[in-house]
């Protein structure tokens, strides 16, 4: 669980290099539990509590999440699929702790259909990755935009 954490967290932090979220990202506690149902994961002020068997489809535990070789049929830049490899039966931890990790950040749900980060439920061997319009705007032609653009992401459901 420790390096899914650390790269989820990295993965945001690269999108969103700012301190408050940093802060916000590393102060958070995980533990392994039984959630009801269909239920990958919750999160409930600072702990995010993941499914002990990943609601019967078991972890995909990446053991080089630093990358995504083992997910690469790209259905968009930030949708990935895993084919014919120990991911594609299972329920990918990274993506799972990065969609917790973005209720932590105070974004909401997407479109359910969508194939984003932030939609509601993960298919089977799915990775998804923060979509670009979490990046940060080039701060060259603006004055302090980087913390009010996220802030009017997190607003926006
Ligand atoms: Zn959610």
């Amino acid at each position: 669980m420790v390096p899914i954490a650390t790269e989820a967290i990295q993965r945001w932090l690269k999108r969103l290099p700012y301190e408050p979220i940093r802060a916000a990202l590393t102060g958070v506690n995980f533990v392994v539990g039984g959630l009801p149902g269909n239920a990958l994961a919750t999160i409930s002020g600072s702990t995010i509590t993941v499914d002990a068997n990943a609601a019967g489809f078991g972890w995909y535990v990446d053991t080089t999440p630093q990358d995504d070789i083992e997910v690469q049929h790209h259905v968009l830049p930030t949708s990935l699929y895993a084919q014919s490899n120990a991911a594609a039966a299972r329920m990918d931890l990274l993506t799972t702790i990065m969609h917790e990790l973005s209720h932590r950040l105070g974004i909401g749900h997407f479109d359910n259909n969508s194939e984003e980060l932030m939609s509601e439920s993960l298919p089977v061997g799915a990775r998804r990755l923060p979509n670009e319009i979490f990046a940060p705007h080039d701060a060259s032609h603006h004055g302090h935009p980087q913390r009010r653009s996220f802030y009017q992401v997190a607003r926006w459901r």
